[in-house]
């Protein structure tokens, strides 16, 4: 059995991205939870890239092992299967705290685990960063400003958020992320990053997480009709996902512990995003306004004077590319659904 074992591997070489190696004093212990995700997937390539050792802690709730799977085997990368709403212990340098579902369906189908993953989840992660002396970073939302009243939304905002509306499990389960990470901060003296995120875009995204730019993409791409939930004029501002990452990891490197809008401040409103999508993939969608999204924010884009000034970040890529990439990556995802549901 040795032998065949030792034919097989000699056999089936991996072929891996090539990392950088950096020595022992240099190369750094990183938990990511939620790593198996959308955004948590990139980050894992960057940091990979770099040359740090990765470890990835997912539920695989909204996550797939196929984000990653192009790691499987490096001997510095590991890929845990847990539930953050349990105790974790290993030993690790800096952790980005991404655990969590992140899309209103996701979030709205078990509000009762969204809570808890957000706040018992951001508890152990907080004890084991106390533990083991750690960075942190915790992953919180623009949904933090709630339906804003203040126009673009600067990190100083308190928000508006309805503490018992169908957002409210993770509006308020992100905003006591953020509180428990500074009482944390102050009482047991761990090193915390907060950033808050804006409406995020890119390759692997969930097919059928009910997000407007995957809605809106399938939906052209199918030739079905573009659903505006209500007349349209609610707007956001999309960042590609390369520039969150960016964003991400000069903030973790930095000393600035406050709160920090990561977002692309280029805002539009839902009907001109959903005409931009339609131009790009082509076909013969229609558009057709559907009922309205209960305590849905009429208005968010990110002041990033802070990202810029503190972090020299701001984000680089149009939305046009980005968009094309997306939709490229859609379109192989949709032939592979339908190879796998032929076969
Ligand atoms: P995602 O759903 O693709 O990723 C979340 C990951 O967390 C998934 O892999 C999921 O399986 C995992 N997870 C969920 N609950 C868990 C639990 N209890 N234990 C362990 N793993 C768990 O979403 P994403 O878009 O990659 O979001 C990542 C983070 O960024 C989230 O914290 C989200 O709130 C935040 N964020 C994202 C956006 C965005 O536009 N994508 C915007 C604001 C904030
Ligand atoms: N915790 C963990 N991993 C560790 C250390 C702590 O998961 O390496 C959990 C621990 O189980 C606890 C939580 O983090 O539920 C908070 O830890 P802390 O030390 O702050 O609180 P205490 O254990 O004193 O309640
Ligand atoms: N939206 C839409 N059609 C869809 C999905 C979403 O018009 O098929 C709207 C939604 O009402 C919101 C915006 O697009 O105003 C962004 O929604 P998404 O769920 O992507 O993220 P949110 O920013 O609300 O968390």
């Amino acid at each position: 059995l040795e032998e065949q074992v030792r034919s097989l591997q000699a056999s089936t070489p991996r072929k891996y991205l090539k990392v950088k190696y950096l020595n022992y004093k240099n190369r750094k212990r990183i938990l990511i939870t939620g790593g198996a995700g959308f955004v948590g997937s990139h980050l894992v390539d960057d940091l990979m890239i770099q040359g740090h050792e990765v470890i990835v802690v997912d539920n695989f709730f909204t996550g797939r092992k196929r984000n990653v799977e192009h790691w499987l085997g490096h001997e510095n990368f590991e890929l845990i299967h847990h539930d953050i709403v349990n105790p974790l212990f290993i030993e690790v340098d800096e952790i980005y705290h991404l655990a969590s579902p992140a899309s209103p369906p996701h979030y709205m189908y078990n509000p009762v685990k969204t809570i808890k993953t957000n706040t018992m989840g951001t508890i152990n992660v907080l004890g084991l960063a106390k533990r083991v002396m750690a960075k942190v970073l915790i992953a919180s939302t623009s949904e933090v400003y709630g339906d804003p009243t203040v126009h673009p939304q600067p990190e100083t905002y308190w928000g508006h958020v309805n503490p018992i509306g169908p957002r409210a499990c993770y509006d308020e389960g992100k905003r006591v992320s953020e509180t428990l990470s500074y009482a944390y901060a102050k009482q047991e003296k761990v090193q915390v990053r907060v950033a808050r995120i804006f409406n995020t875009y890119g390759p692997r995204m969930h097919m059928n997480d009910g997000r407007v730019v995957s809605n809106f993409i399938l939906q052209a791409l199918r030739n079905e009709t573009i659903t505006v939930y209500g007349n349209g004029q609610q707007t956001r501002s999309f960042q590609y996902v390369s520039d969150l990452v960016d964003g991400l990891i000069s903030l973790m490197a930095s000393n600035y512990s406050q709160p920090v809008n990561l977002g692309n401040p280029q805002e539009q409103t839902i009907e001109e995003f959903a005409k931009i999508i339609k131009r790009l993939v082509g076909g013969h969608s229609k558009l057709q306004q559907t009922k309205a999204m209960e305590d849905d924010p009429q208005r968010r884009k990110p002041d990033i004077t802070r990202a810029k000034n503190w972090l020299n970040w701001e984000p680089k890529v149009p939305l046009e590319t980005g968009l094309q990439q997306t939709i490229a990556y859609f379109r192989n995802e949709l032939m592979r659904s339908d190879r796998y549901q032929e076969s």
